[in-house]
């Protein structure tokens, strides 16, 4: 597998002529993103193609108070764990090389789909994520480009840009990976003690029961996420939003309106803030 650092190398690379399929992360890889570089693979396997992951912690996407210092990096392990999973390339830059010059231009995502949910908590965080998304599209030219679906709203947004800016690249949304237990895979998960780690389960758990709620009472929406949100503050999160939407355009949904619905939430747990979603569709037959 390359270790690749330079614009320089990875154009060498990229011109192979060979089909792509790429793996953005930032890093500090568990099961969940080694998942997405398996679905890579097989997604150009027929025509002999070409993997490639990059790992770069995005400071553009981090508002200053949150975890950009303290974001875990473990470029030797996370290479090796690519390796073993038969992945041709990693694109792993320093900042200097993803960003030389102040990063002035920006790829601003509409604000009806990136201002809500986790950009209404986050402000900026889609631009940032657009932003270095769209350069690496660039750079490395992917015939595919594979994304978790335990980012939700990031994966929608990707398809809008891709889909509004013509870029030639289909996206593939990958269900999320899970501990046995139940837990999504996430890199911020080495941030919980071991309690918190028991107690994060309850936020699938939460997800489960809005499911539940939504396929086998009549309870109108509002009421069953605001039950699941004081679920958990009860537990001590502090929740910022558990929210059924719809699928589509991740505006709230509707019962008797609307049938492919995602409940999307996120809460922090101490200090560790925690994002996870379900969908759930609805079928008109009875
Ligand atoms: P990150 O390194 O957190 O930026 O994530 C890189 C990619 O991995 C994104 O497309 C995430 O949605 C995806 N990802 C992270 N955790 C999981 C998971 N548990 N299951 C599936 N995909 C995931």
């Amino acid at each position: 597998m390359k270790i690749i650092k330079t614009i320089a190398e990875l154009e060498h690379f990229v011109q192979s002529g060979h089909k792509k399929a790429f793996v953005p992360t930032m890093g500090n890889l568990h099961a969940g993103h080694l998942h997405l570089v398996d679905v890579a693979k097989k997604s150009v396997a027929s025509s002999d193609g070409l993997t490639i992951a990059s790992i770069f912690v995005n400071r553009l996407q981090f508002a200053p108070h949150e975890d950009f210092d303290q974001y875990p990096r473990t470029l030797e392990q996370d290479c090796q764990l690519l390796k073993a999973h038969g992945c041709d390339a990693v694109f792993a830059p320093d900042e200097s090389v993803l960003y030389p010059t102040p990063q002035t231009f920006k790829v601003i995502p509409p604000s009806e789909l990136a201002n809500l949910w986790e950009g209404h908590f986050r402000p900026g965080f889609f631009t940032g994520v657009c932003t270095v998304v769209a350069k690496l599209f660039c750079m490395i030219r992917p015939d595919v480009a594979v994304f978790g679906r335990k980012d939700y709203q990031q994966l929608k947004v990707i398809e809008q840009m891709v889909q509004q800016l013509n870029m030639p690249i289909q996206i593939i949304g990958v269900p999320t990976q899970r501990s046995e237990s139940g837990l999504a895979l996430s890199s911020r998960n080495n941030y919980l003690n071991a309690q918190e780690i028991h107690q994060a389960l309850e936020l699938q758990a939460q997800l489960q029961t809005v499911a539940h709620d939504v396929l086998h009472t009549t309870l109108d929406f509002a009421s069953i996420t605001s039950e699941a949100s004081r679920a958990l503050t009860q537990k001590g999160w502090q929740v910022d939003y558990v929210s059924l939407v719809k699928q589509s355009d991740l505006t709230l949904a509707q019962r008797g309106q609307d049938l492919n619905l995602v409940c999307l939430a996120a809460a922090k747990l101490g200090k560790t803030r925690l994002i996870d979603n379900l969908e759930i569709s609805l079928t008109t037959s009875k």
